[in-house]
């Protein structure tokens, strides 16, 4: 027998390499300082490892590649658009699909045929781009997950479940009338890639039931939250990633997607419904705002590799490997003593910013700093979600204080090797045994919307 104990390795193969460019220290410093301390506005191909996001950012298999010669490029009622139909039955139990570019676009529609001018949209946590068009729509997001999810080395196993008082607390107080529907996402994003159990889901069904409130499901990573219901909720480690994905599903009425992140495909989106006549305003409005109700902004071969994507992400092997990825990054830093939101979620690393640089106040902008500092010295990019991603109260302009100052390490799926996620790791442990050195950043130029994407900085002195 071998010494050690018996390796993993990723279950797939490298059909086709995209080579990667190593460049300087000096060149980075160069190019951060280009694009205003801000990762989103440095050029892709001066980033040695990508870790901004999982956004689309994925390795398509051959089987998806295979999928796109068969796309059926039909104004209208193209065959890949049944076939995803059947797909999303399949898979997440929801009659009705209306295609969309991507997730932003299914949330802009379902906020405006649902949300009506000074309701309340109570929700996990949020996503920054779910949240906006809420409050573009007229409604007023309230944050009702669990106090855990703001503590980031609480080890709850669900840290993305909805606090139940909470929520029903904000029914007492504005009545059941101004609040149209429950924004409910597993994992969450924003609280680092944490799962909703499944008893909390049939919960918030039951809650919502008694008031006659609908459950809206971002269903952008419900498949990355089974696997956590798998492995973590008592009575489903023996149950199929599939059965609990339609369980799951089965508590809501609806759901937006970002085919982006779990379905493997580097754009796409929908939103899934139940309720005839909701899906017949949504397939009006999306002839407005994408395309007709049978493509929505996307070409058929688009909607075959979403559809192939989705028969994919359920895989066992798959999923695991995906999340277990996550895990082992985290482990790493934690061994090292890395102040990190713990458990590791999902799709992301988060370094918990205000411990980290423990001497940068939030107003200078700590998690903005790391991810430029991390950048310049190993060529890995991350990203902000901190203060700037939190953007502004829209009543009183004042920047939102989010208790969370985190930058994010996100993981494209099956892209990299156990070995870039090595040199990952020891490039975020040497910064951290350099962090006395760090300064602040402040803003130079920022954007109304989403400010976090275009925003610019500089060094404080
Ligand atoms: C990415 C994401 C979205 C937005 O989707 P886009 O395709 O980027 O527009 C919404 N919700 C969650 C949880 C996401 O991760």
């Amino acid at each position: 027998m071998p010494s050690y104990r018996k390796p993993w390795a990723e279950p797939y193969k490298i059909k086709v390499v995209e080579p990667l460019k190593v460049t300087t220290r000096e060149y980075r410093e160069q190019k951060m300082k280009e694009a205003g301390y801000n990762t989103f506005l440095l050029r892709s191909e001066d980033v040695y490892i990508d870790l901004l996001t999982d956004s689309g950012t994925s390795a398509m298999s051959d089987y998806q590649w295979a999928g796109m010669m068969l796309g059926d490029e039909a104004y209208a009622g193209s065959r890949n658009f049944y076939y995803l139909e059947a797909n999303t039955r399949k898979y997440y139990g929801y009659k009705y699909l209306v295609p969309t570019h991507q997730g932003r676009a299914a949330e802009h529609l379902i906020s405006r045929n649902l949300i009506k001018q000074g309701d309340y949209v109570p929700g996990n946590m949020y996503f920054t781009t779910t949240r906006l068009h809420q409050e573009l729509a007229g409604g007023k997001f309230v944050d009702v997950i669990i106090d855990e999810a703001h503590e980031p080395q609480n080890q709850h196993p669900f840290k993305g479940n909805v606090d139940l008082q909470k929520f029903e607390d904000l029914i007492k107080k504005v009545g059941a009338s101004k609040i149209p529907y429950i924004s409910v996402a597993g994992t969450v994003n924003m609280a680092g890639g944490q799962p909703q159990s499944m008893g909390n889901m049939r919960q918030v069904r039951e809650l919502a039931n008694k008031h006659g409130i609908k459950v809206i499901l971002d269903a952008t990573r419900a498949v990355e939250n089974a696997y956590f219901i798998k492995e973590r909720e008592k009575g489903y480690s023996n149950k199929s990633i599939e059965e609990i994905l339609l369980e799951y599903c089965s508590y809501t009425d609806g759901c937006t997607m970002s085919g982006k992140k779990d379905l493997l495909v580097n754009i796409g989106g929908f939103i899934a419904v139940n309720d005839e006549s909701l899906f017949d305003e949504l397939r009006n409005m999306v002839v407005v705002y994408e395309g007709l109700h049978t493509y929505g902004g996307l070409a058929g071969r688009d909607m075959e590799a979403m559809a192939r994507g989705m028969e994919e992400c359920v895989s066992y092997d798959h999923i695991r490997s995906r999340v277990e990825q996550v895990g082992y990054f985290g482990q790493k830093l934690i061994d090292a003593g890395v102040p990190i939101v713990e458990p590791a979620g999902g799709h992301a690393i988060f370094l918990d910013a205000k411990k980290f640089y423990e001497h940068i106040p939030q107003e200078e902008l700590p998690a903005q700093a790391l991810a430029a500092d991390l950048y310049i010295e190993s060529g890995v990019r991350a990203m902000e979600r901190g203060v700037v991603s939190a953007g502004r109260n829209p009543e009183t302009g004042e920047n939102y204080h989010p208790k969370l100052e985190l930058v994010r390490l996100t993981f494209p799926r099956r892209v990299y090797t156990q070995a870039h996620l090595d040199v990952a790791a020891y490039s975020v442990e040497e910064l951290y045994e350099n962090r006395k050195k760090a300064k602040g950043l402040k803003f130079v130029y920022e954007p109304k919307y989403l400010r976090f994407f275009q925003a610019r900085f500089e060094r404080v002195s």
